[in-house]
């Protein structure tokens, strides 16, 4: 068996071990690499289910971000920005500074007030950071003004930013203005509302004292991915959060200052706040921000980007590795990708073939992968390899270890941690920093979601085994878990199982109710390029889910379809194909990214029923 054991040259025990002894003391300890105007008097204050870190404490994420990194080094690149189109920018973080600086002046000139909310609707281009920044500096939440732009670009087509804005706010009298970004540069309508950024940022003053904010104060609202089909308000804090962010940016990547790190995330979900805004500015890093589609104009997209900047850490979805991997391995080898050094994932669980193929065709063997497990309510990563601080040997499919400092469990119904290789629900026993303070106006929601099921743990909504050695495999959500004659299956063992088929490029499985078994598998798979779908082939690949997972698992039917549902943010919506599998009301689906997939999926099944129909018949 390959050896995948990492660690980056650093194996420092003693960091796992203070934090054993004393959780909260060693969060305080993490909690000093941050600049703080004035000290916390409370590390934790701990209203179960409500938690507060730092409290009393004063700090600025605008200035953690910039004004501590251009102190030292004021040149250094912040963003090598790529557009859809091959432009290019190169903006330092002295250059960050003074744009977040004069747009704070410019908020504050248009009457902006700390604890006031303003909403971005903005391409991936550097001034959505400044202008995120910017509400950082001034101590904004999160709606009266609303910055967003003519429009963006997204598979070669212009996307109308601001009409869709002018759509949405029609008869909100509450919005005083709307700052529009000249990105796109098509005409656009506007009013006495409106006001174009040059002319705004013509004047402003470079320098906006950044406000003293209390640690608990709110940094932003960012609504969940919407899998589930009810995407809630997640309240970050600023304290708490930013240093869950500074720590396990710096263990999970081992971020050097020549590092070039490129995260696939839009800033619109978590992972883009945390991982692309947060976590490496806090680090001074330098990274890629890419403004347009992974696959476009051509699937090595991606690999064009590594080679032109010499990417050193990618860090992108399952999902988009899927698809990368339905292309073929040549597009990929056609590339020198040489630079890499590290490789991350989030977002789903990661299937162990597409794991080795990570690992194999990206990263040419020499690469670690970090598989990071965490939720837009957890603020930061939780789960994950930590080869900045110590060397771990990889199990291709799993998270591994959750972070030092943080508390996580595998527990039943009763809320009792099982045996070791024992399915069960993913729980948080303890309060760690980077938790939310609350769903946004709705505390009640918030104990309903996430603290009733288990009165003194955080409930993850998520279905997971911890196996003998300590590692934790994600088995998929828990409402999605599927009840075949007496066995609990999480949908990511089945998935994994269809997509170690050389044929199957994608995979999602739903249950739907059955007289003998309870539920019957169904199967929804994406074949790669070069497979078309045929009897035999279907025979097959069933012959191999007996094989790879038992006769159990074996899928009562198998849809072939061009693409799956899945989330804006890449995830794929099994209650939308169950939905459509049982008949029922579709529900909301405002979080998907390709509606079209619905009709195909609804094509593909009603197919296959009528196939089914005739045979029955004859
Ligand atoms: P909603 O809660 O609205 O349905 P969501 O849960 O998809 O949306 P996110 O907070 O973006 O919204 O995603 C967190 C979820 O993604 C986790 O609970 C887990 O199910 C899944 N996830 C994230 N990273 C991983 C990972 N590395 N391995 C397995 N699953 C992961
Ligand atoms: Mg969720």
């Amino acid at each position: 068996m390959a050896d995948y054991t990492i660690g980056l040259g650093n194996n420092d025990s003693q960091t796992r071990k203070r934090a054993d002894e004393d959780y909260i003391k060693f969060w305080a300890e993490q909690a000093k690499n941050l600049y703080w105007f004035e000290v916390w008097h409370d590390t934790l204050q701990w209203n179960p289910p409500f938690g507060g870190w730092f409290v009393g404490g004063k700090l600025n994420a605008s200035y953690n971000t910039l004004d501590v990194i251009v102190q030292k080094n004021p040149t250094k690149t912040a963003l090598l920005w790529e557009g859809e189109g091959g432009q290019s920018r190169v903006v330092s973080y002295n250059d960050l500074w003074i744009e977040v600086n004069k747009f704070s002046n410019v908020l504050k000139s248009l009457g902006v007030q700390k604890g006031d909310r303003i909403t971005i609707y903005l391409p991936m281009v550097p001034e959505l950071l400044v202008s995120m920044l910017a509400c950082a500096r001034i101590g904004d939440s999160g709606s009266k003004i609303v910055i967003t732009a003519d429009g963006g670009f997204r598979r070669g087509t212009i996307i109308k930013l601001k009409e869709v804005i002018d759509d949405a706010i029609s008869g909100l009298d509450f919005i005083q203005n709307v700052i529009v970004l000249e990105h796109a540069k098509i005409p656009v309508a506007l009013t006495s509302r409106d006001k174009k950024w040059p002319d705004l940022m013509k004047f402003a003053s470079p320098n906006c004292e950044p406000e003293k904010l209390e640690s608990t104060h709110p940094l932003y609202i960012l609504y969940t991915s919407g899998t589930t089909g009810k995407p809630k308000g997640v309240l970050h804090g600023t304290g708490g959060y930013l240093t869950h962010l500074y720590s396990t940016f710096k263990w999970i990547f081992d971020i050097k200052d020549s590092d070039v790190y490129f995260c696939t995330a839009d800033i619109g979900w978590v992972t883009g706040h945390s991982y692309v805004a947060y976590g490496p500015l806090l680090h001074g890093a330098t990274q890629v921000m890419y403004e347009g589609a992974p696959d476009f104009p051509t699937p090595s997209r991606m690999w064009e980007i590594i080679q032109k900047y010499k990417v050193t850490i990618f860090y992108t979805t399952p999902t988009a590795l899927r698809m990368f991997m339905k292309f073929g391995d040549g597009i990929p080898n056609l590339h020198d990708l040489s630079s890499l050094r590290l490789l991350g994932t989030v977002g789903e669980p990661i299937n162990p073939e597409v794991w080795k193929w990570y690992y194999d065709i990206i990263g040419k063997k020499k690469s670690p992968i970090v598989d990071t497990w965490w939720q837009t309510e957890t603020g930061g990563a939780m789960i994950t390899p930590v080869p900045g601080l110590e060397t771990i040997s990889l199990k291709p499919g799993s998270a591994t270890r959750p972070i030092p400092g943080v508390d996580i469990a595998v527990v039943d119904e009763s809320g009792k941690e099982v045996a070791p290789e024992t399915k069960g629900y993913l729980v948080i026993r303890k309060p760690w920093p980077g938790m939310l303070l609350t769903l946004y106006h709705d505390d009640e929601k918030y104990k309903l979601v996430y603290w009733s099921k288990y009165k003194t743990s955080y409930y993850t909504g998520d279905y997971a085994i911890k196996d003998k050695d300590g590692y934790f495999w994600m088995l998929g959500r828990a409402d999605d878990v599927l009840k075949v004659a007496g066995h609990r299956l999480g949908t990511a063992e089945l998935e994994s199982g269809f997509v170690s088929h050389k044929a199957v490029a994608e995979s999602a499985v739903c249950g739907i109710p059955h007289d003998v078994k309870g539920e019957a598998i169904i199967a929804f798979l994406v074949l790669r390029d070069g497979y078309s779908n045929s009897e035999t082939l279907k025979n097959e690949i069933v012959d191999h889910i007996r094989n790879v997972i038992g006769p159990i698992a074996l899928p009562e039917q198998l849809y072939f379809v061009p693409r799956l549902p899945k989330t804006r943010s890449g995830k794929i919506m099994r209650r939308l194909l169950k939905a459509i599998a049982k008949g029922d009301d579709i529900g909301d689906i405002s979080t998907l990214e390709n509606e079209a997939a619905v009709s195909e999926v609804q094509a593909a099944f009603e197919e296959v029923k009528l196939s089914i129909k005739k045979n029955q018949t004859r």
